[in-house]
Formats: C-alpha cells, structure tokens, sequence
C-alpha cells in the first residue's frame, strides 16, 4: 500500500513527537576527539551474522591467506550482507565465537591472524555514480557489504531497491545521533562531510528520489555548519535540517514524523509514506563502495564513560577485538559497573572483552558505577510517567504487569510488539522498573515460540508429504499388483481355452 503525499514532501517547518525523554548527553567526553584510526590488532574476528537477515556463507577455509577487502563470507539470499576480510592475514579458524551481544552465544565467526601489512586485495571497480544505473548502483552497495551502520544493520542495498515497490520522494540521512556520550556520527559529519554528503547524493540517486534531507540534533552545531557547506551535483538538492535534542530523535519513524510531519503506521516501513531513512556513516561507506571500489571493512567508533582513561572516536577495523580497542585507549580507570556495544539508552551488556566489533557497532562504553544511576527497584506506583514517555504511545506498565504473570499473548495484545526498545519508560520510571530489559526479553521468548511453532508446522508439514508420498507410492503398488494378477488370471483363462480346444477330437 503506498500513501497520497501530495507533491512536496519534507516542509520547512518541524513536527514534534510524542513523548520521548532528555537524558543527559555526555557528548562532551568525546566531542572535541577528532577521529583517529587504530593500528591493525595481532587478530581480528569477523562474524558471518552481522546483519539483520540470513547469515553469509564462509567462502575461505582454515590456513587460507586472505588480502585486505577479500571476500570471505557470502550473501545467502536477498536479506543477506556480504562480509570481507577486515585486513591481510591468515584465516586460522573458521568455526564458533562469541557473539557481540548479550546472549553471548556462539555465532559462526572467521577468524583472521593479521600480518600487520594491511594489504588491499583487488578492489571493485570504480563506478561514475552520474553514468550507473539504479540498479548498479544497488548491486554495488550489496557487494560491498555495506548495512545500517546505525545500529539497525538492515542491508543497505535492499532498502536502495525500494524503488521498485514504492514511489519514493525523499531520502533522509539520519545523523540525530541521540544516544547520550555518541559523538562518532557528529566527527564523521564534521570531518568527511562531503564523502557523506556525495555518498547520500549517489543512494538519492539509485532511489530516484529528487530531495535528501540531512537530519541533525541541535546539540551539534558544527556538524550542521559542516554539512550546509557541501553541495551535490547529480541534479541534487540537499537541505540540513536541525531537529530538537530529544531522545529517541534517531529512531527511524521518529525522525521521519519531525521531518515530515507524517506518522509511520505500527509495523509498517517509511518508505510505504515515500521516505527512505540512512544513517550517515553508511552513507560514507557507500562513497567508498561507488567511487574508490572499497567494501565495507572499518567504521568509526566511540569509546567513552568515566571508565574509560581516554575517551577517543577511533576507525577501526571490523572484527577488532573490544579488549583491543579499550587498550589503544589507555585502559580502564577501574572495573566498570556496565560495559556497553551502544549508547546508555540502546546498547547491550557483552558477555566478554573477546567480542568483536562489528559493522552495527557506533559506541563502546565503559560506565562507572556513579554513571549507572542504579537503585533498587521499587514496585509500580502507577504514575503513568512511562507512558507519558513512551514515544509509541504504549502502555508500559500494562505491557510488564502481563510479562510478570506470564502472560505473552496479553503483552503482545497492548503492543509489544510495536515498541521500539527505546528505552524511555525504564529511564522515566520512579521506581526503577527495568521495563524495557523485561520488553527485550518477553520479544526474544515471543520470537522463539513463533520460530518452534513454524517448526512444527514444517515438521508436520513433512510428514504429511511423507504419508502422502508413502500413500502413492503403496497405491502404485497395489495397482501394479492388481494389473498383474489379471494378466496372470487372462493368461491363465487362455491357456486354459487352449488346452480344452487341444483335447477336443478331430472332425
Ligand atoms: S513509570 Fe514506573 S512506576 Fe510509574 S506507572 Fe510506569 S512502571 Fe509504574
Ligand atoms: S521501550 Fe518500548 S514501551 Fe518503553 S518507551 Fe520505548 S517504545 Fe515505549
């Protein structure tokens, strides 16, 4: 279903949302940082999963020696995100590690032992953005592996080929950078604007839409000066626009509604409203792809909270080892209470200082315990501040009583499903009710329980095609059988009548 937009889209007026909390930014740890690039790490791991969608296939075994922008794991299927080699070296595992993430299972991971030169593979061929079509363009930016490098990490490609299903009239890149201490996106934009800038001017381009909007929160000042110097060329126009310091402002549908003024419906995409949303840094990374022919192989990262002896915006590579990235910071200050892939709002504890970066991380964070704000928790007062928060206009305290009594359907009843994993309501709330960990959770249960009952559905759905296969191949049979049994049976009937007409007596 596509909507009736009129003919302009992006107004010169903001829109508000609803909800929403202002938590202290923190930005000042690293927002003078200039973007430094760290030294190629003794080793580096690389995930086949990086990516929202089905995992890539490794194409490199144990002991290969792989070059810097290799391919190493392919794309399976359209929802896929090709993965490269971070740097040279030599692939010394291929096999299970822990994954980024707070369940810290195992994922299927390459692990590549660097050589420390760095050396570039063949890269792609370069393409002129103003001669490649949509479609090549599209094709380029899934080659290069490049995914939302916002957090989301949808492959970006498939959102490119948009296009086809929905008549799109803006493109926005989203450099809100909500997240209290995040300054990475505020550096790049500073920094490589115009690689940003080109990089939007050239998916604008592979979407057919006339008109990009650069969404930046208030709080970064440079960084909209930065951008309003850069023009694109293509036939494009590309407008700044200064969004109010409101978390959760880089929330996808959130920013669409304060730059348009339109409402994304629950489990609906923006673009169905003609708007396509990409963060910065991946715009860069399709600068790279397009024009120098380079996968997505390094972002930038900020590595920041009171814990941390030097807060920096570092490039790394992806597959860095965490423990890696705190030491080219200096270390740590001391043990700290909470130690993040993400912001404060959105991010996730990790099971170990072994994990890896990878292409959806935009912050590690090392908080102290004077930063955690933590208290005991108290029971619901029924204030109704998390729903006054909540920017999805949910009810959160309704949505954690049904979790706490077990009830998942009911939960899912008064929206869990549509939540955003924001995080507003547990930062609001009184009593300290860790409301949206409890959300993460009962999603995680809902997701199993839909996967086991698609299990069971397939399972039986074999074996009905067995029975079925058994059935025909049984009836077969028994026609078989039948035919022969009356061939024998005529057989029998003629020799029978031949043997009386042998002993019948001459005339
Ligand atoms: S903010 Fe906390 S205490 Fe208040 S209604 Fe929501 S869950 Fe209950
Ligand atoms: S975490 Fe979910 S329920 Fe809580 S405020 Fe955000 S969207 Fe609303």
């Amino acid at each position: 279903m596509s909507l009736n937009l009129g003919s302009f889209l992006a107004p010169a007026t903001l829109f508000s949302i609803r909800g929403g909390v202002h938590p202290e930014t923190r930005k000042y740890l690293t927002a003078d940082c200039a973007i430094e690039t760290m030294p190629v790490p003794p080793l580096v791991r690389v995930p086949l999963q990086q990516h929202i969608g089905v995992q890539a296939e490794p194409v490199v075994v144990r002991d290969d020696f792989v070059l810097k922008g290799q391919l190493i794991g392919k794309a399976r299927g359209p929802v896929s995100a090709n993965v490269h080699a971070p740097t040279s070296g030599r692939v010394i595992a291929v096999g299970h590690f822990t994954a980024p993430h707070p369940s810290g299972l195992p994922v299927p991971t390459i692990t590549i032992r660097t050589d420390g030169q760095d050396t570039w593979g063949d890269r792609l061929p370069r393409l002129r953005p103003e001669d490649a079509t949509p479609e090549e363009i599209a094709a380029r930016v899934a080659e290069a592996g490049i995914v939302g490098m916002g957090g989301a990490t949808f492959p970006a490609a498939v959102k490119l080929n948009l296009r086809d299903r929905y008549p799109l009239r803006t493109l926005i890149i989203n450099a809100a950078e909500c997240e209290p201490y995040l300054t990475c996106d505020d550096r790049l934009l500073q920094e490589h604007g115009e690689e940003i800038a080109d990089g939007a001017g050239i998916m604008a381009r592979a979407l057919g839409v006339g008109e990009i909007v650069v969404a930046i929160e208030a709080n970064k000042p440079k960084a909209v000066a930065a951008m309003r110097r850069h023009n694109l060329g293509l036939g494009l126009k590309l407008r700044v626009k200064v969004v109010p310091t409101q978390y959760p402002m880089g929330s996808e549908k959130h920013l669409v509604k304060v730059v348009t003024g339109l409402e994304t419906p629950a489990r609906a995409l923006t673009a169905e409203l003609g708007v396509v949303v990409h963060n910065a840094a991946t715009a860069q990374a399709v600068h790279h792809a397009v024009r120098y022919g380079e996968p997505l192989v390094s972002r930038v990262v900020t590595v920041s909270g009171k814990g941390i002896r030097r807060p920096a915006n570092v490039r790394v590579l992806i597959g860095t080892p965490v423990a890696d990235l705190l030491e080219h910071c200096g270390g740590l200050v001391e043990e700290p209470d909470r130690l993040l892939l993400g912001g404060p709002m959105m991010g996730m504890p990790i099971a170990n200082r072994r994990v890896p970066l990878v292409k959806g991380t935009n912050g590690v964070l090392a908080l102290t315990r004077a930063e955690t704000r933590k208290a005991d928790v108290m029971p619901c007062i029924r204030c109704g501040t998390c729903v006054q928060a909540c920017p999805c206009g949910l009810t959160p305290f309704e949505m954690n009583a049904k979790i706490q009594a077990d009830d998942l359907d009911g939960a899912a009843g008064v929206g869990l499903l549509d939540c955003v994993s924001c995080g507003c309501c547990s930062y609001i709330c009184p009593s300290n009710i860790p409301l949206v960990q409890g959300f993460n959770f009962a999603k995680g249960r809902l997701a199993e329980r839909t996967a086991r009952k698609h299990q069971q559905e397939e399972t039986k759905r074999l074996a009905a095609a067995r029975t079925a296969r058994e059935d025909a191949i049984a009836e077969k049979k028994r026609q078989a059988m039948a035919k022969r049994k009356a061939e024998m049976a005529a057989k029998k009937a003629a020799e029978a009548v031949a043997t009386s007409s042998e002993g019948e007596p001459a005339k």
